[in-house]
């Protein structure tokens, strides 16, 4: 078995990794550290959660630790461009860690907070920038940074950020960074975009692959539920607290779903926060944090705003909407079964989504079926328990009334906490 002894890592980082309880590499680990120590240009597929962080971050740290004189000027010399300001915040934070014992100065920049503090961190410059290509661009431009001394760069979660469209930006940024130096390219998928920046960037590169091409983590059980969009909010507090479920991370498509979700869930008495693109920096950080310190079960998110979130041992993904991007699919529930351990990746797919499902099948190269929303029987997940609507209304003229009655109720809290559908709670809660 290939130990961390074995890649090539200075005696300071097997130390930091032992004190960090990191026993072994992971595979991307085992792969990308030799080749990136040994200077070469690197495409990684690998999904978040793999451990992909520290495989580049060790070699960068390796390569660019050496004795500095207390209070000197740290030229950027290590170059990590990330899609989100969550990413940033966590890749830096995780750099930072593993570069300790080498005193590695690690700065994270970012948009949507003020330049001034940000500013200031870098007035004694810093030895690796991790940054998303935007802010990245404004300090430039405000002389603040310079990027003709960088020896590495690398691209984290290279696909989300075509996907964000920062192409653009990639190309201002590019004309700036040497042409001489090392780059290392992480995607959780390799679509044919990414290839296209690949082509641009590397030169003869190492190309791993971690899992299968586009495939999702088999770390995690993928359940696909049929459900009513209209039932969507009912089912999910169902499940979470049927299945006392203590943190589950849930994504909706939009910001204003993502708000109504939350309240929802609060009227249904279940603990919930909300991070979506709309809420301040500082905000979306302080619901992070209530998540993660569990004084909130349920965290919702739109997909740019979980991008890069890591939350140790998250048990349970929900797909409330399903993406209509098939990657984000692979994205969300990557979230889950991190670092060896098992997890569980629900979507709610009312009939409108099901064109997406086809998508992400033929993405991910495995069937997706949809499933009747379980029943729970002493605390366990019992499949085929939930009764559809035509099942808990079997007579036409009762199916008619039913529907006349949604009609006419006005979707106001009332009518939510009304009982007016006591036959979906009684199917639900069946014992
Ligand atoms: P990443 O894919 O970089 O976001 O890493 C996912 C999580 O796995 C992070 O919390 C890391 O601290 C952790 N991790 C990374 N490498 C290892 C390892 N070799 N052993 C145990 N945990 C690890």
């Amino acid at each position: 078995m290939t130990g961390f002894s074995d890649l090539g890592l200075r005696s300071e980082l097997l130390e930091t990794l032992r004190t960090l309880e990191y026993s072994e590499p992971t595979p991307v680990q085992q792969q990308a550290i030799p080749v990136a120590l040994k200077g070469r240009d690197l495409v990684a597929e690998a999904q978040t959660g793999t451990g992909k962080t520290a495989s580049f971050a060790l070699p960068m740290i390796q390569r660019l630790s050496k004795s500095h004189e207390e209070g000197e000027y740290r030229p950027i010399r290590g170059l990590v461009l990330v899609p989100t300001r969550e990413l940033s915040v966590q890749v830096a934070d995780d750099t930072l860690e593993y570069g300790r014992a080498l005193k590695m100065r690690v700065v994270s920049i970012y948009g949507g907070v003020r330049f001034d503090n940000q500013i200031r961190k870098l007035k004694r410059g810093a030895d690796i920038l991790v940054a998303t290509p935007g802010r990245l661009l404004d300090l430039i431009r405000h002389e603040v940074i310079s990027l003709a001394q960088v020896e590495m760069l690398v691209f984290d979660e290279a696909d989300r950020m075509l996907d964000l469209g920062f192409i653009d930006d990639i190309r201002k940024l590019l004309d700036l960074i040497p042409e001489q130096r090392q780059t290392l390219l992480f995607s959780a998928t390799l679509n044919e975009s990414v290839e296209v920046l690949a082509e641009k960037l590397l030169t003869e590169p190492k190309r791993i692959a971690i899992a299968a091409r586009n495939s999702a983590s088999k770390q995690v059980k993928q359940s696909i539920y049929a459900v009513e969009r209209g039932d969507k909010a009912d089912v999910l507090a169902f499940l979470i607290k049927a299945g006392n479920w203590q943190q589950t991370l849930v994504f909706t498509r939009t910001k204003a779903g993502a708000d109504a979700l939350t309240e929802s869930l609060q009227e249904e008495g279940i603990s919930a926060a909300a991070i979506h693109g709309d809420r301040s920096q500082r905000d979306r950080l302080a619901a992070l944090k209530q998540f993660t310190d569990r004084e909130v079960r349920v965290l919702v998110a739109t997909d740019v705003a979980a991008r890069g979130l890591h939350i140790e041992a998250l048990p349970q993904v929900v797909n409330f909407d399903l993406p209509n991007q098939p990657e984000a699919y692979v994205h969300r529930i990557g979230r889950t079964g991190r670092a060896g351990m098992k997890g569980h990746a629900i979507s709610l797919v009312g009939g409108d989504e099901r064109r997406f499902l086809k998508a992400i099948s033929d993405l991910i190269g495995k069937p997706l079926q949809l499933q009747p929303v379980p029943t729970f029987e002493n605390g366990k997940l019992m499949e085929g328990g939930y009764l559809s609507e035509k099942q808990r209304n079997p007579s036409k003229r009762a199916r008619a009334a039913n529907k006349k009655q949604k009609e006419t109720k006005p979707k106001s809290k009332e009518y939510r906490e009304d009982s007016s559908r006591p036959a979906l709670r009684q199917s639900l809660f069946k014992k």
